[in-house]
């Protein structure tokens, strides 16, 4: 990675010229390292884990923006929601379900991501994208009114070989399109595509992404 391009400014510049949001992604890092990017003016921070966000969200100034990045429990539900601008990680029906149901019981509404699997590792989460169109089909006319989908989030695989990455942004990106123009025509809202972290942010930015997730390349 060369080094002149890891600076905050060079990375939310190279965003803003492509009209995509940055979301820094602080998990593990201490707030000593989170408060200067606070001070450079960035406000949306991304975390993967729900107990970490909530204790960060407590000691950075209020004016930040939270999202959830990673796998949420549906225990875990109820925690969250208070403290979320966005959740990314919306990977499953069982968890949607449980988001509509504690909305409801709250009286609030949550933006999500549903987030797709098109990397080949086992380990990521996430919907099939032929899977994710059956369920919409299927649920879609039920109305979730209280959690709002606003787009999709996926992730590739971690590899060097920037072909295969390029390769899987191309389908997350037409997985974006495909979702948006079937389920979501007219709805200016359903709008984020969330794709692209260190490694592959500048190619997410060329494959349409409008929202990066950077998190080891701030803090190099
Ligand atoms: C950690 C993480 C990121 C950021 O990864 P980096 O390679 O450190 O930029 C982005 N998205 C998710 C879901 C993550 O868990």
């Amino acid at each position: 990675m060369p080094h002149a391009d890891s600076s905050y400014l060079n990375i939310v510049n190279n965003c803003l010229s492509k009209g995509a949001q940055l979301v820094a992604v602080t998990k593990t890092q201490p707030i000593d390292r989170i408060m200067p990017l606070y001070q450079a003016g960035q406000r949306v921070f991304g975390e993967n884990r729900v107990q970490e966000l909530i204790t960060k969200k407590q000691q950075m100034p209020q004016d930040c923006q939270w999202h959830l990045i990673g796998h949420l429990q549906t225990n875990k539900v109820k925690d969250v929601l208070p403290h979320v601008e966005l959740i990314h990680s919306l990977d499953r029906l069982k968890l949607w379900e449980a988001l509509e149901t504690e909305c409801q019981k709250a009286g609030v509404q949550i933006s999500c991501l549903l987030q797709i699997k098109v990397a080949a590792e086992e380990t990521k989460y996430g919907w099939d994208p032929e899977e994710l169109d059956e369920v919409l089909k299927d649920k879609m006319p039920l109305r979730f009114e209280n959690v709002k989908l606003k787009g999709i989030m996926g992730m590739t695989t971690f590899t060097d070989d920037m072909e295969i990455v390029r390769k899987e942004l191309k389908t997350i990106a037409n997985v974006y399109h495909h979702i948006k123009s079937n389920y979501f025509d007219g709805d200016s809202t359903f709008s984020v595509l969330s794709m692209g972290m260190s490694g592959d942010y500048q190619i997410a930015l060329e494959e349409g992404s409008t929202m990066v997730r950077i998190g080891s390349l701030l803090f190099s």
